[in-house]
């Protein structure tokens, strides 16, 4: 036998508990701070989620969770959801987060389509699990998230057990069951925009090498040093991957609970001593506003990382003046989510201030682990000269390679990679940009229009508050772009303002053939715009105005 033909190095599987039982022991006393319903800030230790997600674990199995089985949990961002996210997963079981703010008939088909045999309720949303008890016969146990006491008695859930009795007297110690790497650790749903939502079921294996991809320097950067406040929900693409990171590198670990609103999330960025948050643009939005309107700083924090949409110019500017920096990541619930990150390479680092700036506008380049290419229609590939826009695929351990009880048919082309659904170029520096989502995108005359630039140049005319570029029928271009804007508080605006404040900044072919202002944009359960309903409702605007 050959000794050259296998490495000596141990097989160590890359499970979950591993990340958990490292922060115990090496960054035991570690804060991780978590705002509970009530607005009151609860405060432990790395030490003591540890030993609450063993207990937790062992009354798991004590009620006969098994490895395979799914534990759902419809829950806020808090201490006792970050547990269940070790605690589940820990005993071979699958947690899935289950997003509040569906709706109620997806909620139902999620929870039915995963099979939920537990699930986990917020005393937030006791009320929402009561509304759709009988629609979900497969659940057979209700844990509400708190004591005895948290809620009013009777339920409707039938006889539930609450998590902190059920977990007191249980042993803070434990051998974690032992299972392969590749076994399912939890189930997230995308939003579906489209269709039904679809399940993507993350491995132990995906999850602690996205851990370690994230906390990279030159990718979430995080470290033990850092102060993290996952402002994305634990039940969108598990908060971006931080519950896992953080402990991965021991860092203090802040849940803001349901009160995402401005001053509550100042008031930990600046008490806590956060340099790291993560979120969709809008969230961070509300935070900035109140720190301009009350003259605040930020406290420590370093940077945002803001995705799930495009990040507007005007909040990079704004963060900036305070002393932040924005960094982009573009990604989606399938790819765990890290796709790509903006940040600067030695070659973009050495350019002058302006060109730096817009580079990073760009949705960013690869991380180890993310091979990415753009298909044209033809099937070709797209040339590297950031301009040619095409179907961007990808390929990696922590991107997707189906949906859960194969829901979309086998999705990976002849080279594994995945289309991703979002349309794209890519630059000679490696910097991918999206100019749509294949669903969102607008073909006028055989071109495609970047609703995404549209979008951010609109934002950046100061009465603005969100704007959506959706595509509308015409007769002879096929489609033509139309422009909503919702307007900030007390402010006016009229289409022609708009369109001169367009007026070199985009390509003139580009001009929105109406500025329509609304007062609310449609949004969808993690925050984004709901473009269809838009593009629905106004698919015949222009021969609709014509008729007068
Ligand atoms: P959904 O929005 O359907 O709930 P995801 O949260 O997984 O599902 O969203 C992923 C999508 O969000 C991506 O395919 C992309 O279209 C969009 N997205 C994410 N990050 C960015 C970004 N930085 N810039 C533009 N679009 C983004």
């Amino acid at each position: 036998m050959n000794d050259f033909k296998k490495g000596l190095m141990q097989d160590f599987s890359l499970t979950i508990p591993t990340l958990l039982e490292h922060a115990a022991t090496n960054h035991g006393d570690t804060e991780v701070v978590a705002r509970l319903q009530d607005g009151n800030i609860f405060r432990y230790t790395y030490t003591d989620l540890a030993n609450r997600s063993r207990q937790a674990a062992n009354a798991l199995m004590r009620l006969g969770i098994q490895q395979g089985d799914v534990v759902g949990t419809l829950a806020w961002n808090h201490h006792w959801h970050m547990e269940c996210f070790y605690a589940i997963p820990g005993i071979g079981a699958v947690c899935h987060t289950v997003n509040p703010r569906l709706f109620e008939e997806q909620i139902v088909y999620i929870i039915n389509h995963a099979d939920d045999k537990v699930l986990m309720v917020d005393q937030d949303f006791v009320a929402l699990a009561e509304g759709i008890v009988e629609q979900i016969p497969k659940v057979e146990q209700f844990i509400i998230l708190g004591a005895r006491g948290c809620i009013d008695e009777p339920t409707k859930l039938g006889e539930v057990l609450y998590y902190d009795d059920l977990i007191a007297d249980e042993s803070t110690a434990i051998d974690w069951p032992e299972f392969d790497e590749r076994s399912a650790s939890a189930l997230c749903y995308t939003s579906g925009t489209t269709g039904n939502p679809k399940g993507v079921l993350y491995s132990h294996r995906s999850t602690v090498l996205h851990s370690m991809a994230i906390a990279q320097p030159d990718n979430l950067s995080l470290s033990a040093l850092d102060c993290v406040m996952p402002a994305a929900p634990l039940y969108h693409a598990q908060s971006w991957g931080l519950p896992y990171g953080a402990c991965m590198v021991g860092s203090k670990f802040v849940l803001p609970g349901r009160h995402l609103d401005g001053p509550h999330l100042l008031e930990l960025i600046r008490g806590e001593g956060v340099t790291t948050g993560c979120g969709v643009p809008t969230i961070w939005t509300m935070a900035l506003e109140h720190a301009e309107k009350n003259d605040l700083d930020l406290g420590k924090l370093q940077r945002l990382l803001i995705g799930g949409t495009a990040l507007p110019t005007d909040i990079r500017d704004r963060l900036r003046s305070k002393g932040v920096s924005a960094v982009q990541i573009w990604g989606m619930t399938e790819t765990s989510p890290l796709g790509t990150i903006g940040r600067v390479n030695r070659e973009v680092a050495a350019w002058p201030d302006d060109a730096r700036d817009a580079q990073l506008l760009k949705q960013g380049r690869l991380p180890w682990g993310v091979e990415m290419k753009i298909v044209l229609e033809d099937g070709s590939l797209a040339p590297r000269d950031g301009r040619t826009s095409g179907d961007i695929w990808v390929k990696g351990p922590w991107i997707a390679s189906g949906y859960l009880h194969g829901d979309g048919g086998n999705l990976l082309d002849s080279e594994g990679f995945f289309p991703t659904g979002d349309v794209g170029h890519i630059d000679p520096q490696g910097y991918m940009k999206i100019t749509d989502r294949s669903k969102d995108v607008i073909k006028s005359g055989g071109e495609w229009i970047s609703s995404i630039d549209i979008e951010d140049v609109a934002t950046r005319h100061p009465a603005v508050s969100m704007a959506a570029v959706v595509a509308t029928f015409h007769q002879k271009w096929d489609e033509r772009p139309l422009l909503f804007v919702t307007l900030k508080e007390g402010e006016t605006l009229d289409k022609q303002a708009m369109l001169d404040h367009l007026k070199g900044k985009i390509v003139k072919w580009w001009t929105p053939d109406d500025v329509i202002i609304i007062e609310e944009m449609p949004m969808t359960a993690t925050g984004k715009i709901r473009k269809l309903n838009l593009r629905e409702q106004y698919w015949h605007h222009l021969k609709d105005q014509a008729a007068g």
